[in-house]
């Protein structure tokens, strides 16, 4: 593998070198006024990027799946139904962790392809009359099939049914890369890591509670001890964590929100959405297809795209990486061996991508697929340079 290459797997991301460098300080006491001009920043940047008003941020030394663990122990108790979309690898396994927790998993499967099953929630919503369900459990962009969900069609269909449950949304592989509406889209709870469109190393577990979330951990009876949001609260409150905080990375993390902030959401997720509209094309050049069943559902952050079949899909991230010293994603569960994946989200240009599906190029002639050389690249150039002019038109 080669330091020099950008990586194009969906997490973790290229870092930029000022982040990287900003993960490097000298050592810090945390429980010294220094600490609260890192953790303060980091609390108001997230909010921002969650595009909330007021959602109680928490960090955790963790990553997203030990933010999964902060949402569900705060909020829920043993036995409690939760009800949940399964569309792909990641889904899967937060219903694991669910069952894990001893809770009752209702589980709505679509094919793996397929969004969030907005209909599908409606329905059972409406058919729990006494409010057994707790919480409705969905997954924004789900990484191992390239697939964004109608996160904002969940809310309205929980309202349509009149359902009290609490809203706890995966935002790991979306949010700081594809919009994300906290308090538009009535979250109550959104989770997500460092890594990905944070830009950073993995090591920061990033929460976002409401006030109905806030209410819910009063009385949520699963064993939590580490992931406590009461300890983190009076943490916060002394300006301070209740145990040493990864300071570092949160001094990086500060950082990051000022870029993202900087550069403007809305920029940020038109980059992201130009540089997918490239990969896509390339896609349609090379006769290939995505795992994503239509384009309403195509995602921004990754593409999952589908070999011929009687071909492994594996060989193509196997030889990149053998060959040409670059990362690219493997399918995962029941799409292994079917899909590869390139990741394109976090710190990216069109000209990073241009090179990653020149790579992906080469390793498929190599294969023996029938790809020409070039045409992919062609079809991205195209997209790009239009791009471009539509960005200079607009300036
Ligand atoms: C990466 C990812 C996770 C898991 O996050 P970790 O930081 O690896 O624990 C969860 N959900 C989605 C959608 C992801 O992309």
């Amino acid at each position: 593998m080669s330091a020099q290459n950008p990586v194009f797997i969906p997490g973790p991301t290229n870092m930029p070198e000022a982040l990287r460098l900003a993960c490097h300080i000298p050592t810090m006491d945390h429980r010294s006024p220094a600490f609260a001009d890192i953790l303060h920043p980091c609390l108001k940047g997230v909010r921002d990027v969650l595009k909330s008003k007021d959602a109680k941020i928490f960090l955790y030394p963790a990553t997203g799946t030990g933010g999964w663990e902060v949402a569900l122990s705060n909020t829920l108790s043993p036995g409690d139904k939760v009800l949940a979309g399964r569309n792909g690898m990641f889904s899967d396994r937060w219903i694991d962790m669910c069952r894990r927790h001893g809770l009752d998993v209702q589980v709505i499967e679509v094919p793996w392809g397929a969004g969030m099953p907005v209909d599908g929630f409606e329905e059972a919503l409406r058919a729990d009359k006494d409010h057994a369900i707790k919480a409705v459990l969905a997954t924004h962009n789900e990484t191992a099939t390239g697939v964004t969900s109608d996160i904002a069609g969940v809310r309205r269909a929980i309202d349509a049914a009149g359902h009290p449950a609490l809203f706890l949304v995966d935002g790991v592989s979306s949010i700081g890369s594809i919009d994300f509406r906290f308090d538009d889209w009535g979250v109550d709870i959104a989770v997500t890591g460092s890594q990905k469109g944070f830009m950073l190393p993995a090591g920061l577990a990033i929460l976002g509670f409401s006030e109905k979330a806030l209410r819910a951990a009063e009385s949520a009876a699963l064993p939590r001890t580490y992931f406590d949001i009461r300890d983190m609260i009076k943490g916060y409150a002394n300006n301070s964590f209740p145990y040493t905080p990864p300071v570092g990375l949160m001094n990086a993390l500060k950082l990051s929100c000022e870029m993202l902030l900087s550069e403007g959401l809305e920029n940020v997720f038109a980059r992201h959405h130009r540089i997918a509209e490239g990969v896509r094309s390339a896609v349609g050049a090379w006769g290939m297809e995505l795992c994503a069943k239509s384009p309403d559902l195509h995602s921004d952050t990754v593409s999952a795209i589908r070999t011929p079949q009687g071909f492994n899909a594996t060989d193509v991230v196997t030889v990149a990486a053998r060959d040409y010293g670059m990362a690219f994603g493997v399918g995962l569960g029941d799409v292994a061996g079917k899909v590869f994946r390139i990741g394109h989200l976090g710190s990216l240009t069109d000209a990073m991508m241009l090179s990653g599906l020149g790579v992906a190029e080469m390793v498929m002639v190599d294969l023996g697929l029938p790809v020409k050389l070039g045409s992919g690249v062609a079809a991205a150039q195209e997209t790009y340079r239009h791009g471009r002019d539509a960005k200079r038109a607009a300036a």
